[in-house]
């Protein structure tokens, strides 16, 4: 509606492509938009209403079409293995790649997914179904050297690894290399905080503390404030208090009804609050 599409978002970190939800026609949209889907390799599903997966029988059915045979994991609430199995079952479609499903649970913060780099987890939003917002943080790589220090000092490759990883390194004569001398500081760690759908719920802070982006859903306007507690959804200014009192730096405002045709009240409003607020457009990118 409104040259606006159901929610999609392919959050990339480094070589790896993450899905998080998938709305009708994504595949179509990630085309125009010249993303590679082929990339993606972890589908996160927050809810099973239709605006947040009816994408993805078409997305997983082009895949059959490109010849994937890289493995896929989709994450997602409890049906969501049964809807896609009937489906392809009765479409009579055998995929010629691994497709993984793992069920995700509303009853707190549950990793989902553990890499070297980062991390995934799920935790619970209040919907009229079973629902969980996702956090990616970053972790911590390897520290980078010094390299005036190893000009000026002869060291060990040992000393080198264990200093990369962090810890400090002793020799045979007991010599001290400290981390702190010969290594760079660790950069601080971003994260991403994906809120939708939900109603204004304050106790959302635990999870998302801090986080560098914060996506909130804001559905509606505050002259909607009932409307919006009745069908379980938040307005501008509540997804502006939630990233307020979570101390987040950004906040991304989206799900925005069809009602509103031009956004900026919305974008208004939520910045009477936080004053760091913008609008998530389609097609936009957006860098932490
Ligand atoms: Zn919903």
């Amino acid at each position: 509606m409104h040259g606006r599409h159901h929610t999609a978002q392919v959050v990339r970190f480094g070589q790896d492509f993450l899905l998080i939800d998938c709305g009708e026609a994504m595949q179509l949209q990630a085309r125009a938009f010249k993303i590679k889907v082929s990339k993606i390799s972890n589908i996160f599903i927050s809810h099973l209403h239709g605006d947040h997966y009816y994408g993805l029988i078409g997305l997983l059915s082009s895949y059959s079409l490109g010849k994937r045979t890289t493995p896929l994991t989709i994450f997602g609430p409890k049906g969501l293995d049964e809807i896609i199995t009937t489906n392809f079952r009765y479409s009579n479609t055998k995929l010629p790649y691994p497709l993984n499903f793992v069920e995700t649970h509303d009853d707190g913060l549950n990793l989902l997914l553990d890499n070297p780099r980062y991390e995934v987890y799920s935790f619970p939003l209040k919907h009229r179904l079973p629902t969980t917002g996702f956090l990616i943080k970053e972790k911590h790589g390897l520290r980078s050297m010094i390299k005036e220090k190893l000009q000026q000092n002869e060291v060990p490759l040992a000393a080198i690894q264990s200093l990369r990883q962090g810890m400090d390194y002793k020799d045979d004569t007991g010599k001290l290399y400290k981390v702190k001398a010969y290594t760079h500081p660790l950069p601080p760690l971003r994260s991403y905080a994906y809120c939708s759908d939900t109603i204004y719920n304050p106790n959302l802070k635990q999870f998302i503390k801090n986080a560098d982006l914060l996506y909130h859903e804001s559905t509606f306007m505050d002259d909607n404030l009932e409307r919006a507690a009745a069908t379980f959804h938040s307005t501008a200014k509540q997804a502006a208090e939630i990233a307020k009192m979570s101390q987040v730096k950004k906040l991304l405002l989206g799900h925005f009804s069809s009602r509103y045709i031009n956004l900026e009240p919305l974008l208004e409003e939520a910045k009477t609050i936080f004053d760091n607020s913008i609008l998530s457009e389609e097609g936009s990118t957006y860098a932490i």
